[in-house]
């Protein structure tokens, strides 16, 4: 992307609104990646994500009702009739049971209140250059505390490729993967790779925070992979930068756990032991320092 791309559509048309990038960047250019508004297959992955392998309901029904739709009894109620995560409390704790949208067979309108993440990309955010770590994403609009943001979209992929990448990667390059562990309730685990690196959404440019404004929350749509959905965890401000937390803290306690060694440009490569750590500059009080490591999953 050159400098008289400001001001143009990262997504390239394929989210319902356009995500800018800053005119206030500097000559330096986003890296180039392929766009996608949501997960693809990759390597390793054997899962079909565009095949529906989750029932629907039978609710002829502009929006479905927790007393009549099936969907909504098996799975619990995430969100209200606004679209905003209902119980904002188990954001600050753990979301207990994961969230499962209404699908493709279901017989609800598109307008139903079980979808939101499916309907994508619904606010303007700006891709810009911060002052100190490398390019982010800040919201152009307010958003209200459990509203859906955006998708951390990318290549699905295996536990192997994940750890091939990994190891291939060299110091001073980016990584991206993020790989979510769920605790399913007959005590096995279910883990999600997802690497935007190649392709992938406005979801890679964010930023790591520790004391983040948005939180991970892996949501079924059409199929048993989950999209790993990203929700504002209090009011935000325009013009404010959106951050996570790469090691899943502020909400994602078991039974979701991130087990990332994502880092970004603004993280410094230093050594320890051998594993490299990296450093973090998001100059929050609770700050530790260090961009969260858990090299076990990819050991
Ligand atoms: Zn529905
Ligand atoms: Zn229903
Ligand atoms: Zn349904």
């Amino acid at each position: 992307m050159d400098a008289g791309r400001r001001g143009v559509d990262v997504s390239g048309g394929s989210e319902s609104v356009p995500v800018v990038v800053g005119r206030s960047s500097t000559a330096s250019t986003p890296p180039d990646f392929q766009y996608s508004p949501e997960n693809v297959q990759g390597p390793g992955c054997t899962i079909d994500l565009s095949e529906v392998t989750l029932p629907g309901c039978p609710c002829h029904s502009h929006s479905c009702l927790p007393e009549s739709c099936c969907c909504l009894q098996a799975h619990g109620q995430a969100y209200d009739s606004t679209g905003t995560l209902r119980d904002i409390k188990r954001t600050d704790t753990a979301y207990s049971s994961p969230v499962f949208e209404c699908n493709a067979l279901c017989a609800c309108s598109d307008s139903c209140s079980n979808r939101i993440v499916q309907r994508g990309l619904r606010l303007r955010l700006e891709v810009y250059r911060t002052r100190n770590r490398g390019w982010g994403v800040r919201t152009l609009e307010p958003i209200t505390h459990g509203t859906f943001v955006c998708e951390y979209a990318g290549e699905v992929i295996s536990f192997d490729e994940a750890r091939q990448r990994q190891l291939a990667q060299k110091s001073e390059e980016s990584n991206y993967i993020i790989s979510v562990r769920e605790h399913a309730g007959t005590g096995g685990v279910i883990e999600t790779f997802v690497d935007p690196a190649m392709v992938g959404n406005v979801g890679r440019f964010l930023n790591h925070s520790c004391l983040p404004n948005l939180f991970m929350l892996p949501v079924r749509v059409h199929s048993v992979v989950p999209r790993l959905a990203l929700f504002a965890g209090r009011d935000i401000d325009a013009l404010e930068e959106l951050t996570f937390d790469y090691s899943g803290g502020y909400s994602n306690q078991p039974p979701v756990e991130l087990l990332s060694t994502k880092s970004d440009a603004a993280m410094q490569a230093s050594s320890t032991n051998g594993l490299q750590r990296k450093v973090c500059h998001c100059g929050a009080k609770n700050c530790t320092q260090f961009l969260p490591l858990d090299l076990s999953v990819l050991k």
